[in-house]
């Protein structure tokens, strides 16, 4: 998704009666952004292009959730390789340091700067403060500094996805992102998952996971709920249902069977409850 209010004032509703009829495709819709994807690259002054652009943009919008997870895989693959030029000095001894969002979009060839502010734009009829932008014409993202910083870290992340999966020609406006709503946008929704597996890799996450909790399943039981820090097993039960109430306690834990550590949430540099879904998503732990 690309496009800003004032190109979709300037879309007339020809046009997009036009590029629904030309796409057949539920890309052509007005996006939870204000944009307009299907306008994406195209002003309505340059009919000429109208036809070719957003066929371009539907195809790369199509990326599975296996190709986007191997796309992240090769990331992280070449940044593993060529960690002593991009850390000249001190190159990170722990793997998660590595998942830093602004560096690799440097390390893609984006310039990334922290701004005080990035204005604000319309959604749903209200007002909502940017928290990240991305211009692949000019190879530049910025993250509004208004955010703490799991929220900057998640929207750095999805702004490298956009920088790798799309064609975000014009400006791209993005809302502050934790990975926790599911997008309605097909183009948001890949961003998001390619965020999701460059700061929570598979393979990171259930190796950090089992280091902690002794296991690659938690189950509560009486003597999990112990090792929590809870005498009573039955109240703790109680407490967890829903399955997120148990992942979010895993997700955000600091202390178990007696050792204290930093949580999974913090160590990865994300909500607590976007590592939750991700502790669900890798079935890491079932009541
Ligand atoms: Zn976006």
């Amino acid at each position: 998704m690309v496009g800003s209010l004032n190109e979709l004032k300037e879309a007339s509703s020809e046009e997009i009666a036009r590029s629904r009829r030309l796409l057949q495709h539920p890309y052509a819709y007005l996006d939870e952004f204000g944009g307009f994807s299907a306008l994406s690259n195209c002003s309505s002054k340059q009919a000429d292009t109208f036809t070719a652009a957003p066929k371009k943009i539907i195809e790369e919008s199509r990326h599975s959730h296996t190709e986007i997870e191997r796309r992240v895989k090769n990331l992280h693959r070449r940044i593993w390789q060529n960690r002593n030029k991009i850390w000249s000095n001190v190159t990170p001894s722990n793997p998660i340091d590595m998942l830093d969002p602004v560096i690799a979009l440097k390390f893609v060839g984006y310039d990334c700067e922290l701004d005080e502010t990035l204005g604000i734009f319309y959604s749903d009829g209200k007002l909502i403060e940017v928290a990240g932008t991305i211009a692949k014409s000019s190879a530049k993202v910025c993250i509004s500094r208004r955010f703490e910083n799991n929220i900057r870290n998640f929207t750095a992340a999805h702004e490298l996805g956009h920088a790798l999966l799309h064609q975000t020609g014009s400006l791209h406006r993005d809302r502050p992102l934790n990975g926790t709503i599911i997008s309605r946008d097909p183009i948001e929704w890949e961003a998001d998952k390619f965020a999701t597996f460059f700061l929570m890799p598979r393979k990171l996450v259930k190796t950090t996971f089992e280091k902690i909790f002794l296991t690659d399943k938690f189950f509560l039981n009486e003597e999990t709920a112990f090792a929590l820090g809870y005498g009573d097993f039955m109240e703790l039960k109680g407490k967890v249902k829903p399955l997120r109430q148990l992942s979010k306690m895993l997700a955000s834990a600091e202390q178990y069977n007696g050792r204290h550590f930093i949580s999974l949430a913090n160590q990865f540099r994300v909500s607590t409850e976007a590592m939750a879904i991700r502790l669900e998503e890798l079935e890491l732990l079932a009541l």
